[in-house]
């Protein structure tokens, strides 16, 4: 028996046991190939299943139109903080950043070293604890893009409804909610996604993309920072990170399992009103970081009274086997990333936890 932990790490982050065990049965003989996945080549139409399959699933489960593509990139959501706007903000153009955190201030910094980019609404001057409001007036129509993070995942807040940006194409960092509620992908021009927190291990990025938007594309850029390089070639430009893609699409198979996105939305609706009611019924030992209308179901964030206390908690949380609990380095504090793979089992066995070391400590 392995050691029992509920893990609530923020990222890379919990896999569903089933996907692990399937791998690891898999592992080194794949589809009877006498050997692993990692080790076919990555134009064989062993592996080519693989990577189709893993786009198929992903556009149903997103309901995802024909004039949209999935690319599977490398470079995290760091280097699309990069390639979105060498690919799309033209000279002339500008660009709008909706700023709900530190991941919206690293995209917001790399727009800035390569073209025109502005805030158009912030909450920084809350500390992050709400989805600032955003008005389209603020934005013409020949404008690149608006940019937004859907949610935050050091501040625990997140957009529970997406801004009408007219025909400014909108931009979504995803990566770590994504496929955690179904989408209206037609909203967006173009969504990515680091796959370590909710699709997947670590080592691909998920692009979905409007198909117009790689036409008018930038050809003074690196051949392997332009999405139509990607595009052009079904994400076989170079060696994918085919491991990765692999477990990516074992992850969307479970998602599938579960009843797809809507029936993922509900369980998480679930784990995070566990904790938040702990967090709302505790006649404030407990804090929550984000306003009640912004709060996020995949981060949750909370402080206790003091620093001492708040220490108290982690070290008995992690005693009792509840891993990753710690606050981002940059802002202290609680957090409980309760993803998709996270079971409702963990935030219920946390809630417990949270309630009777209220009872021992005030
Ligand atoms: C984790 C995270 C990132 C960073 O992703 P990398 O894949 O490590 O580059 C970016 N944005 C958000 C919202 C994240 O949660």
């Amino acid at each position: 028996m392995s050691k029992k932990v509920y893990n609530f790490n923020a990222g890379p982050s919990a896999l569903p046991k089933s996907v692990l065990e399937t791998a690891q049965k898999e592992l080194v003989n794949f589809e009877d190939s006498g050997m692993s996945v990692m080790e076919l080549s990555h134009r064989s139409k062993t592996y080519d299943s693989v990577h189709q399959e893993a786009k198929q699933l992903l556009t149903k489960l997103l309901n995802i139109p024909d004039n949209y593509q999935i690319l599977f990139l490398q470079g995290g959501a760091s280097l699309q903080f990069s390639m979105i706007p060498m690919n799309l903000l033209k000279e002339g153009q500008k660009a709008s950043y909706l700023m709900s955190g530190s991941w919206s201030e690293k995209a917001f910094k790399e727009a800035q070293l390569i073209g025109e980019a502005s805030i158009a609404a912030s909450t920084k001057n809350e500390q992050y604890k709400s989805i600032p409001s955003f008005d389209s007036s603020t934005i013409e129509s020949t404008d690149a893009y608006v940019h937004l993070t859907s949610n935050n995942t050091i501040y625990g807040t997140q957009w529970q409804s997406f801004p009408d940006t007219k025909d400014v194409p909108l931009i979504a960092d995803m990566s770590s909610d994504i496929l955690s509620r179904p989408l209206d992908i037609e909203k967006f021009g173009l969504i990515y996604a680091g796959a370590q927190k909710n699709l997947g291990p670590s080592g691909v990025t998920v692009v979905i993309v409007r198909k117009d938007l790689l036409e008018q594309e930038n050809d003074n850029i690196p051949t392997i920072l332009r999405y139509q390089t990607h595009a052009k070639a079904d994400s076989l430009y170079h060696t994918p990170p085919t491991f990765a893609i692999y477990m990516l699409r074992n992850v969307l198979r479970w998602v599938q399992d579960q009843g797809g996105a809507l029936a993922i939305q509900e369980q998480n609706e679930k784990k995070a009103n566990l904790l938040y009611e702990a967090i709302d019924q505790s006649n404030g030992f407990y804090t929550g970081h984000a306003t009640k209308e912004s709060r996020s179901r995949m981060n949750v964030t909370f402080t206790l009274p003091n620093e001492d206390l708040t220490k108290a908690f982690l070290n008995e949380a992690a005693d009792k086997g509840f891993v990753g609990l710690g606050g981002h380095r940059s802002v202290g504090g609680c957090r409980a990333s309760i993803y998709n793979a996270v079971p409702v089992e963990a935030c219920t066995a946390l809630r417990t936890f949270m309630e009777e070391f209220q009872q021992t400590h005030s």
